[in-house]
Parts: structure tokens; C-alpha cells; sequence
């Protein structure tokens, strides 16, 4: 067990360019130190090809690397986002769920982009592609980015309140398991999953108490308490239920880079509970020695 002083600072969920993040891993690190972090979780959507070069930057700039994973989730028709810390990347189920998903991710964003090409949208399926450049997991942040740079919209934000919204007419849905499946798959491989901003109101994520007393059943280590889409009432519920169900409370900042208003480090985890979430993988830390 790695012994990480009491005042660590902990981030435990940012993405970097290999899903919807604007930095690279490299970039993403650095950041991080000089933002006065210790730890930084990196959980791209449904990709662990950013660990490595998180790995060599976090030595580099002694920070300590959760190598992690937010694996996009499907219920009863709602997305459910599921954190995956430290689970072998050489397991052969996990990597296949998550490679199906990128798959989907592809097939599904290029039938959005030809629905607002159709509606008169100046948006093309190369624009895109160069657009998101070397990223492994594309998604509709990249749709987003392509429709600011044309002026159709002033940044994300308004391109997802309107034709990237999941209720327009343009969404097309992408294959994704259900949470228990995907907590059965990352226990399997070793890993602990906790349920990312369980309470999002905004961005269509508000799960029933009920399914979280399943998915503790499942096997669910945490949930997310502290998150910028919680309001303080959800901050509450959340904190009360992880109590209730034993499950390990974190708090974390979803930084995306300039692809959201998120700041580096506005929510952080407790190292105590970092420990207890670190006592129950096999995985190895990456980044600085802790
Ligand atoms: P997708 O995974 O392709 O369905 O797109 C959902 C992703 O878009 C989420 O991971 C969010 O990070 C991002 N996203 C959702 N809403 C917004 C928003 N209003 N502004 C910027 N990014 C957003
Ligand atoms: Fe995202
Ligand atoms: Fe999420
Ligand atoms: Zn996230």
C-alpha cells in the first residue's frame, strides 16, 4: 500500500484528448502539478491508451497517476457513467466491452453528422475526424467543436443545449452495457468501479435510490458525492446513501480542459478514502512513487 501523506491532494476523474478532454495526458499532468495536485485520476470515456503517456509525465512532475476509466453505461434507456480505477488493461472481457463501445461511438456520431448535414449544418465527417485528431473515443463534444469553430454555436455548451442535446432530433444513441454488467466486468478485472455524478440533474444522469441499492449489490466500491453537476442537496443524498450502502464517497472535478467550465481540482478526494478505494484493486499506481 503506497503511503501518501494525509494532505495529498486528490483529483480522482479529468479526460484528455484520447476522449473528450482538450489536453493530451502529458499536458493534462503537468497542469496538475502546478495546480498543486499529488494525484490525478485519468478516466477517459471508454479508453486506457492515455495511461501510458500519463505514466511517463507523472514521474516526470512527481505525480501520482490513478490509471482509470469512465465507462459510458446504458439504463432503461438513460446514461449512466461508471468510474473504473485500476483495473488490469490486459483483461480480455473489459478491453472487448470497451472496444465495442469506441466502435459504436464511431458508427453512432457519423449518422449524427450526416442528419445535420441533411438539415444544412456546414459540418462534414472529415471536419470531424481532423477535429478530434488523434483521440480514441470519439464522442459528441467533437460534433461540438467543429459546429463553434463554424460560428453555428458560441462554444459546447449551446451546440449541447440544442441539436447535441440526447432529446433532438439528431442524437443517435451508441451501444453501451448495463451498470452491472460493467461492474461485474471491472471487478473481474481487478478493478473498483464507482458511480461517476450519480444525482447530474442537467445532463440527464439522476439515477433512482433504487438502482444504487442494486449496484451496491453488484458490487459498487464508491459513489461520486462531491461534483460540480450536484447541487448541495445531492451532495447530501449522495453522502447519506454512501453511508447507508457502504460505498466509498469521492469527489472530483471532471476536468475536460476548455471543453467545460470544470477547474482542475474543484473537488477533491479525501485520502482516506483513496486508500480504502486503492485496498480493493489489484492494479498497479502509476506516474511518481507515492
Ligand atoms: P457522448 O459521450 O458522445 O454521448 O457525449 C457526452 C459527453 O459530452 C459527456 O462526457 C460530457 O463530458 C460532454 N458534455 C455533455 N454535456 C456537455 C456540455 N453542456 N458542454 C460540454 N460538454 C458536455
Ligand atoms: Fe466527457
Ligand atoms: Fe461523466
Ligand atoms: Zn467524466
Amino acid at each position: 500500500m503506497p503511503r501518501l501523506s494525509p494532505t495529498a491532494r486528490v483529483d480522482l476523474h479529468t479526460h484528455s484528448t484520447h476522449s473528450d478532454g482538450t489536453q493530451t495526458p502529458g499536458d493534462l499532468v503537468r497542469e496538475a502539478a502546478a495546480t498543486g495536485l499529488d494525484v490525478l485520476g485519468l478516466t477517459d470515456h471508454d479508453a486506457v491508451s492515455g495511461w501510458e503517456e500519463a505514466d511517463r509525465a507523472g514521474r516526470e512532475h512527481g505525480v501520482v497517476v490513478v490509471p482509470g476509466v469512465e465507462i459510458s453505461c446504458s439504463w432503461q434507456g438513460r446514461s449512466v457513467h461508471l468510474l473504473a480505477y485500476l483495473p488490469d488493461p490486459g483483461d480480455e472481457a473489459l478491453s472487448a466491452e470497451l472496444a465495442r463501445t469506441r466502435e459504436s461511438r464511431t458508427g453512432r456520431l457519423r449518422r449524427m453528422v450526416r442528419r445535420l448535414e441533411s438539415a444544412g449544418y456546414p459540418v462534414t465527417w472529415e471536419e470531424v475526424l481532423a477535429q478530434a485528431g488523434d483521440v480514441r473515443s470519439l464522442g459528441r463534444p467533437h460534433i461540438a467543436d467543429v459546429l463553434v469553430r463554424q460560428g453555428s454555436f458560441p462554444d459546447r455548451d449551446a451546440a449541447f443545449a440544442d441539436v447535441l442535446h440526447s432529446r433532438s432530433s439528431f442524437h443517435v444513441a451508441h451501444y453501451a452495457p448495463s451498470p452491472t454488467a460493467a461492474i461485474e466486468l471491472v471487478r473481474a478485472a481487478g478493478g473498483a468501479p464507482v458511480l461517476a455524478h450519480p444525482f447530474a440533474a442537467a445532463r440527464g444522469h439522476t439515477l433512482p435510490e433504487t438502482l444504487l441499492e442494486e449496484l451496491a449489490a453488484a458490487g459498487l466500491a464508491g459513489i461520486e458525492v462531491e461534483h460540480r453537476d450536484h447541487t448541495p442537496q445531492d451532495r447530501d443524498r449522495a453522502a447519506r446513501l454512501a453511508r447507508q450502502l457502504d460505498l466509498l464517497p469521492t469527489g472530483s472535478s471532471d476536468y475536460h480542459g476548455s471543453g467545460k467550465p470544470n477547474r482542475l481540482g474543484e473537488h477533491t478526494t479525501s485520502v482516506e478514502v483513496l486508500r480504502a478505494l486503492l485496498e480493493q484493486t489489484a492494479g498497479q499506481l502509476l506516474g511518481a512513487s507515492p
